[in-house]
């Protein structure tokens, strides 16, 4: 008999998953050297993937010129030269006959020399095609392997996923009936990963080093995401314990679901307005189900992540609308493009950067690819007659980008209003407070927008300089700091001020130890995801202003995070036990 292990980790998506163990490793694809007797045979084998490769990048060629043009799709005429190029493929050949090697080491080992050439060139353009021929060599070596570069999307029944890590992209392919929890070994708490996890509602455990090494594919696993732990090849004794523990937290739900239709407000009735979090236009039936008033934050990068060619217009006003129809009559908030950062963004073609948290992200890159940043902006206004859309920027820092992307949107309603197709002409524009400069100057950019609202996940990291996505830091990553708590409450002054709202769509806005506080402080909205949106709701429901008042207060004399930590947990534990 299998002996039970157990493994503690990071809880970030609640749930409790059953079933078998899948070990899903993109980055270790290539398979070891081995030595092959038949070297024509193996010669054929090669050739085979090449003519297939060829095949799938002149499909993807086609299929991107079509939506984006003809000037996005070159890129993959540069991939097809490589694939095409008798000098590469033929000493790839001829490695298999001398080396008697599988092709998918020869194929490796030749474009490994030469991206390591092209990667030392003083041109930038050339040193970039070794971007192209990593990309090329992962296409080949998938077809060689016959493996789907659908990743976790080719999963064809029930499992509990278990990675290094994971990308936005992976949890963007996940199919919610295959995957039934995930655990990987590095990330945070608020890594887009997790963040994609609670809106999926699928149980997660971040940071397990060890349980890599100690566990294989079709090991039966059990995975608590309340707490955090893995048990590997449990004991029917363990299976019984999370049989109760399982259908205590059903009641629990079950109960937190009947608050569906009641109002969002403190015991003494401070409104508080409950949104919440989507990812994509299939998560938006969720939405009406958890009783939310509305969308406080449509991440519309997923539109983009995960496929090889852009979406057009129509497409993403389809999106849109559908989104906006599923919640009207409550109001959806758009935000415009955030890619870069922990999202990759292939698919504009970027080059890899030292620090990508602080580089080429979000409204940088909309503001420079003005074409993309447009198409969606178009998008949202078409979509704005279907009900209340509300569009927001990310990442915004200064004066200068908000007016700009301000002028931008203008000029896409002179060009509807040309075209004769409609739109909201008062949809209200607002922006991410997440970036410190912003919140510093709030009082400036309250006059130009229509609402705040606060992105904390951002705004920790950069206020405290502590990537939120890298758990050897995780202990600096405080969102109680007292430099946080003091930009959230600048901010929440120069909204008041100029007579507009302030929400907090960052994961702070969804932790019922933090909502005190955040009500303290004078918010006027929350946005979380689904998943934990019913117990936002009894958390606010449980409290009263005036307490939440006094503890912001308090707070803001205190020195340190986990003095401030402490003040909330004392609240929260007083007025709703059950839901810590
Ligand atoms: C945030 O930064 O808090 C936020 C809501 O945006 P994202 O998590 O997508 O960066
Ligand atoms: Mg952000």
């Amino acid at each position: 008999m299998k002996i039970e292990k157990r493994f503690q980790g990071v809880a970030v998506s609640p749930g409790i998953a059953r079933g078998i163990a899948y070990i899903y490793r993109p980055d270790e694809e290539l398979p070891p050297r081995r030595t092959v007797t038949d070297t024509d045979a193996e010669v054929v084998r090669f050739q085979t993937a090449l003519t297939q490769t060829c095949r799938q990048i002149i499909e993807l060629r086609d299929r991107v010129a079509q939506s984006v043009g003809s000037g996005d799709a070159e890129i993959f005429d540069a991939h097809l030269m490589i694939v095409e190029d008798g000098v590469v493929t033929g000493e790839v050949e001829r490695m298999i006959r001398t080396e008697r090697c599988n092709a998918e080491h020869a194929f490796h080992g030749v474009t490994q020399r030469y991206a390591k050439t092209f990667s030392e060139m003083e041109d930038a353009y050339l040193r970039e095609r070794a971007i192209d021929l990593a990309d090329v060599e992962r296409r080949v070596i998938h077809n060689l392997l016959g493996r789907d570069l659908a990743g976790l999307g080719a999963l064809d029944s029930p499992h509990v996923v278990f990675a290094p890590n994971l990308t936005p992209g992976d949890t963007a392919q996940m199919n919610r009936a295959y995957v039934l929890g995930f655990c990987t070994a590095t990330g945070g708490k608020v890594s887009h990963t997790a963040i994609m996890a609670r809106s999926l509602n699928i149980p997660a455990i971040v940071g397990i080093h060890d349980v890599l090494t100690q566990i294989e594919s079709g090991d039966e696993v059990l995975l608590d995401g309340y707490s955090g732990l893995v048990v590997v090849n449990p004991t029917p004794a363990t299976l019984s314990e999370y049989g109760e523990l399982q259908a205590q937290r059903r009641v629990m739900e079950s109960e937190l679901t009947q608050l569906r239709e009641t109002v969002s407000a403190t015991r003494d009735g401070r409104r508080v307005t409950l949104s919440a979090n989507i990812e994509t236009d299939n998560d938006v039936w969720t939405v009406v189900e958890s009783g939310a008033e509305g969308v406080g934050l449509f991440r519309t990068e997923f539109l983009f992540i995960g496929r090889d060619d852009l979406p057009g217009e129509d497409e993403q006003a389809a999106a849109y609308r559908t989104v906006v129809e599923a919640v009207r009559p409550h109001p959806v908030i758009i935000r415009t493009l955030d890619l870069g950062g922990d999202k990759l963004h292939d698919i504009l073609h970027a080059v890899a950067e030292e620090n990508p948290f602080l580089g080429w992200r979000a409204i940088r890159v909309c503001l420079e690819r003005t074409d993309v940043f447009k198409t969606q902006l178009r998008a949202i206004l078409r979509a704005s007659t279907a009900g209340g859309v509300q569009l927001m920027f990310p990442m915004i820092s200064g004066l200068a980008e908000l007016r700009e992307a301000k002028r931008l949107l203008d000029e896409c309603r002179v060009e509807l209003r040309v075209e004769g197709r409609a739109f909201d002409e008062k949809m209200q524009v607002g922006m991410m407070i997440e970036v410190p400069s912003a919140a510093v100057i709030a009082d400036l950019f309250a006059r130009e927008v229509d609402f705040f609202s606060l992105g904390t996940n951002d705004l920790v990291q950069y206020t405290v300089a502590a990537d939120r996505g890298n758990e050897h830091i995780a202990h600096l990553y405080e969102p109680t700091h007292p430099a946080v708590i003091r930009l959230i409450k600048q901010t929440v002054e120069a909204a008041h001020g100029a007579g507009i709202w302030v929400g907090v769509c960052g994961e702070m806005g969804g932790d019922p130890v933090l909502i005190p506080l955040l009500i303290g402080l004078g918010v006027d909205e929350l946005s979380c995801g689904v998943a934990v949106l019913p117990r936002v709701k009894r958390a606010v429901q449980s409290l009263d202003g005036g307490a939440c008042r006094a503890l912001a207060a308090e707070a803001l004399e205190c020195s340190t995070a986990p003095e401030i930590l402490a003040r909330c947990e004392r609240i929260a534990r007083a007025n709703y036990p059950e839901l810590l």
